[in-house]
């Protein structure tokens, strides 16, 4: 069970819920236990906290409603859009209003000439690039969840997916943003120009976690449909070299549209699932993707071809057309689901390191998984350098469930020793609070903090995910030790 660090309400849940059911409809009110019940958790599953309500509003008049009876009775508030995110992000506030944005779904406006599109938070990343593409255009950024997740909570985490190797995250596609603080002022953020003045909150605000304000509207870029794309299976007998093979790609200038490397025990599961038709021996497999006018795929691919030979792959293999490309894809984005079924539970990592490490860190991961003694099935988006390590436990069995932390947290301690980061695209929300503190020292903790307080001073919004307290980081015992001198010496350590 999740315990937050912070607020206490002063309202008892039944005024709460009368309050909000003055301007609400009943049903758009939760707080049932079984109507509760199903938004206890995000993907993350492994925490849960049953929140005194849920509200779903649908308009932002009562959107501010819900924010204002939250603030003036000091009820946390976590927002939530399809609930795929995977560090617990959306998890609620056992003394807290979850957030249903799931009302907001409509695309306001499509600008052809200026490919971009005015969104609301709840419309599903999919959705975009079908509304468009009777024009041409697609919005670029895909995460393999993107069927179900939503718009908002992609900026919320900042979300990646396969083609933003080419095309940039989320952060990179959006030009403005509508925002509402838990005090009640609409912000609106960046604008429809190329570039604007001031600090660049819009990048602030891609990748908050829900922590500074309620995101409502967002611009995002929209980019004509290449006239062509191809893919490449490279199949290889050994995965450092794989993962070797990905430098060795990007390191002659091309930029593939996406570059995923899948190991056996996730290649079989995929294959499994949805029949792919990937190589059920090969060591590990990379899909490799170039878009672009019909020359610039064929120049591109015969040299990706060739330097994917050169780097060891023991076979190539392009996909003869369109059917197949999509086939090759559907393995890939049906991974995390396909390896669901291996065992009762996965834990799903989300370290980036950088290119050249990749080699290094799937040997490391190999050797904390022989340690461990728990399977390690990687399948990620490599040429991001964005790990997802995927570790097989059951939660069943005593002490499994922490064990796996355990390793897991190995592995990210491991990505920012080689120079990388403890997530890449899924954030940090409870899962990875922890290691916020080797990632960063107090200093910067502490301007975290600062932030937080100019836009949420009550700290109501999604509390206790994200920036670790200092205290906490004290009492994890891995506080970021700065030219050797341990921060607040004069704390217990536990
Ligand atoms: C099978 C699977 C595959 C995945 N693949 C990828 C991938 O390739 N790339 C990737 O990046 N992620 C991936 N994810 C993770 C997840 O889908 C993304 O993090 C996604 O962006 C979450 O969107 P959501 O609508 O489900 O948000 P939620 O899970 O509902 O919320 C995520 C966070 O955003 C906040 N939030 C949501 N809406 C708002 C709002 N309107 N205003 C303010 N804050 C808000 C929440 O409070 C929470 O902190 C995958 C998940 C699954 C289950």
């Amino acid at each position: 069970m999740y315990n937050s660090e912070k607020a206490e309400s002063n309202i008892s849940s039944a005024a709460l819920i009368n309050a909000l059911r003055q301007f609400l409809p009943d049903e758009s009110v939760l707080f049932e236990q079984e109507d509760l019940k199903p938004y206890e958790c995000d993907g993350l599953s492994a925490y849960q906290a049953v929140p005194l309500a849920v509200a779903i509003p649908d308009s932002i008049k009562q959107l501010k409603a819900i924010l204002s009876v939250c603030y003036e009775n000091d009820v946390p508030v976590v927002a939530r859009g399809a609930g795929t995110g995977l560090s617990g992000g959306a998890l609620p506030h056992e003394n807290g209003v979850l957030l249903s944005l799931a009302k907001f779904n409509q695309i306001l406006s499509i600008d052809e000439e200026n490919m971009c599109a005015v969104v609301q938070p709840g419309v599903r990343n999919l959705a975009i690039s079908e509304a468009v593409q009777d024009y041409g255009l697609f919005y670029a950024p895909d995460p393999s969840s993107q069927i179900a997740c939503s718009i908002g909570g992609n900026v919320a985490e900042n979300a990646g997916g396969v083609h933003c190797l080419k095309y940039g995250l989320t952060v990179h596609n959006i030009i403005k943003l509508k925002v509402i603080t838990i005090d009640g002022d609409e912000l609106t953020i960046g604008c429809d120009a190329f570039d604007s003045p001031g600090y660049d909150l819009l990048a602030l605000l891609t990748g908050s976690e829900g922590m500074l304000a309620i995101i409502t509207e967002i611009t995002v870029k929209l980019l004509p449909v290449p006239a062509l794309a191809k893919v490449m299976m490279a199949s290889f007998d050994d995965i450092a070299v794989a993962g070797q093979a990905v430098s060795d790609v990007i390191a002659r200038g091309i930029i593939p549209a996406g570059l995923e490397l899948m190991d056996n025990a996730a290649l079989r599961a995929a294959d499994d699932f949805i029949q792919a038709g990937y190589p059920p021996d090969a060591a590990a497999i990379l899909l490799c993707e170039i878009d672009g006018s019909i020359e610039e795929v064929d120049d591109q691919l015969q040299l990706a071809e060739k330097i994917l030979k050169q780097a060891g792959a023991t076979e190539i293999q392009i996909a003869k057309d369109e059917a197949q490309r999509m086939q090759f894809w559907a393995g890939r984005k049906a991974a995390f689901p396909a390896v669901g079924r291996l065992s009762p539970d996965y834990y799903c990592m989300d370290g980036t390191i950088p290119r050249h490490q990749i080699a290094s860190v799937l040997n490391r991961i190999s050797e904390l998984s022989d340690e461990y003694g728990q399977t390690v099935v990687n399948v990620f988006h490599a040429g991001d350098g964005n790990l997802h390590p995927l570790i097989l436990f059951d939660a069943n069995n005593e002490g499994e469930l922490e064990r796996t932390e355990e390793l897991g947290g190995k592995i990210l301690d491991y990505c920012v020793e080689v120079g990388g980061t403890i997530t890449g695209e899924h954030g940090v929300g409870i899962e990875k609070i922890n290691q916020m503190c080797g990632q960063f020292n107090s200093s910067e903790i502490t301007q975290f903090h600062n932030i937080k307080i100019a836009f949420d001073e009550k700290q109501l919004l999604n509390p206790g995910k994200n920036i670790p307290t200092l205290q906490r980081c004290a009492e994890f015992g891995a506080m970021h030790v700065h030219h050797g001198e341990l921060p607040f010496p004069e704390l217990e350590r536990f």
